[in-house]
């Protein structure tokens, strides 16, 4: 299967965020979480489709940052940690946001965000914005451990899955016998108190996070950063998002954070704009000073040759596993014209990414038995699909909206000559190929590229 197939190749979009937010629920991709009591704001729900297409994402990030290295070592760390730990991170005193109310709607805003706010005012038919003076909230939540309610038990969840890459740095440092330069890895939850969560599940309270935190010599800081900038934007291309679609995008000075030295954005093109899925940045020993300084403990390493005592440089990559899984849907989601006036609605996934790998449709209820046998022996590989409902036209539809890269019909020949009819989602070619090869044939073109 070729994955640039000539309607991505021109690189034409044809969704726009309405169309794929309807696609997503009517589906089962994502659609708000408690949705009969009216939905929660920033918060989202996965559905069967969405759950595999984000465990594919994430585990192909983890096989290429961590499993195919011998220098990254993973975690999972709680999402609740020691409240010293954002107060030495800064979270506690930065990160905030500054925020406005509008007093003729009583909506929030971001005071950096006012065209928001124009678009809000203008609804109202007021030409005069009358906002509160702009005043900083702070993004994290927080909740209570145990049964009292007083400050010692508050806490927070935590607003990135990154410091306890930090706190643990020397714990997993020695227990993995890893020498600098290396890095630690974790994906997992982050929550952040958004003002104003927007544009589907870009800008949620609750999301995922894939982080990576490298530690290397200062000497060593720009050749590590150059080259995780390069590998991070390859991954995103890798994983199917369309060259002209994917960007890196570098902070100005004036927008780095101050103890950091350069940063870079991956941006996507979204219906809406070009926006972040992933930055790479350059974070010196901010994080581990930091914490070295707040718990009392040496968190730095001795070089063996030169006897030299340092905290490590770190080049953090942070990828939006939400934010990537959006754009992968929105690159994903085409509408073509068929002949006789007909449109398909279809999801051009890479196969890596797709949900489902292989539909077996037989194609009378009467073929059941033999469809059901070469579904079972194709489970045990791949993500599979049954479906014997509806004629196959209806049915080949069905999948191209769940991006299932090929149908298997099973036909009143099939327990004759032992074959099945292959269709490839993209191109609609189909071809009569044998049970007993099946397997490989589909690995074959499910792995092509990465
Ligand atoms: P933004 O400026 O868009 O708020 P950020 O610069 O604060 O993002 P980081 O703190 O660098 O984001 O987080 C790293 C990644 O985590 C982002 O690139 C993004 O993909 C993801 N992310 C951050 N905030 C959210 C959110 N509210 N909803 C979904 N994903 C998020």
């Amino acid at each position: 299967m070729t994955q640039d197939s000539d309607s991505k190749q021109a690189g034409e979009r044809s969704v726009s965020m309405d169309k794929l937010v309807a696609l997503c629920a009517r589906r089962g991709f994502v659609f708000p979480s408690s949705e009969i009591y009216g939905g929660i704001n920033g918060f989202w729900d996965y559905g069967p489709l969405g759950v595999e297409l984000k465990n594919n994402l994430k585990a192909l990030w983890w096989q290429r940052v961590v499993r195919e290295r011998d220098d990254v070592v993973g975690v999972d760390s709680s999402i609740i940690a020691h409240p010293r730990t954002w107060e030495a991170s800064g979270h506690v005193d930065h990160f905030s946001d500054p925020m406005v109310d509008c007093r003729a709607c009583k909506k929030r805003f971001r005071a950096d965000q006012l065209d928001d706010a124009g678009r809000c005012s203008s609804r109202e038919g007021s030409s005069e914005h009358d906002f509160t003076e702009p005043r900083n909230f702070n993004l994290m939540l927080q909740t209570q451990i145990g049964a009292s309610e007083d400050a010692t038990t508050a806490a927070h969840l935590r607003p990135e899955t990154c410091q306890s890459l930090f706190t643990d740095f020397k714990r997993v440092r020695e227990a993995s016998r890893q020498k600098i330069p290396f890095g630690i890895a974790q994906i997992g939850k982050a929550f952040r108190n958004e003002i104003t969560p927007r544009n589907f599940t870009f800008r949620s309270r609750e999301f995922e996070q894939a982080e990576m935190e490298f530690f290397c010599h200062p000497s060593e800081r720009e050749k590590w950063f150059e080259y995780w900038r390069a590998e991070r934007l390859q991954f995103h291309r890798d994983i199917g998002l369309r060259e002209s679609h994917v960007r890196n995008r570098t902070h100005d000075e004036d927008e780095l954070a101050h103890y950091a030295r350069a940063a870079v954005d991956v941006d996507y093109r979204f219906p809406f704009d070009w926006q972040e899925i992933e930055g790479v940045h350059d974070r010196g020993d901010w994080d581990l000073s930091r914490h070295g300084e707040f718990s009392g403990k040496d968190l730095g390493v001795t070089d063996e040759v030169t006897k030299e005592h340092y905290n490590p440089v770190v080049i953090e990559t942070s990828m939006g596993v939400d934010r990537t899984c959006l754009a992968l849907l929105a690159d994903a989601y085409h509408e073509e014209s068929l002949e006789g006036g007909e449109t398909r609605t279809v999801l051009h996934f890479h196969p890596a990414v797709a949900p489902v790998k292989a539909a077996v449709l037989p194609l009378s209820k009467k073929l059941a038995e033999g469809a059901r046998r070469l579904e079972g022996d194709l489970r045990r590989h791949f993500n599979c699909f049954y479906d014997e409902s509806g004629n196959i036209g209806r049915r080949y539809r069905r999948q191209d909206e769940a991006g299932t890269p090929f149908c298997l019909t099973w036909d009143f020949d099939s327990q004759e000559d032992g074959r099945v009819t292959v269709r490839e989602r993209d191109s609609m070619e189909q071809e009569r190929v044998p049970v007993e090869g099946i397997v490989a044939y589909l690995r074959e073109r499910l792995e092509v590229g990465l």
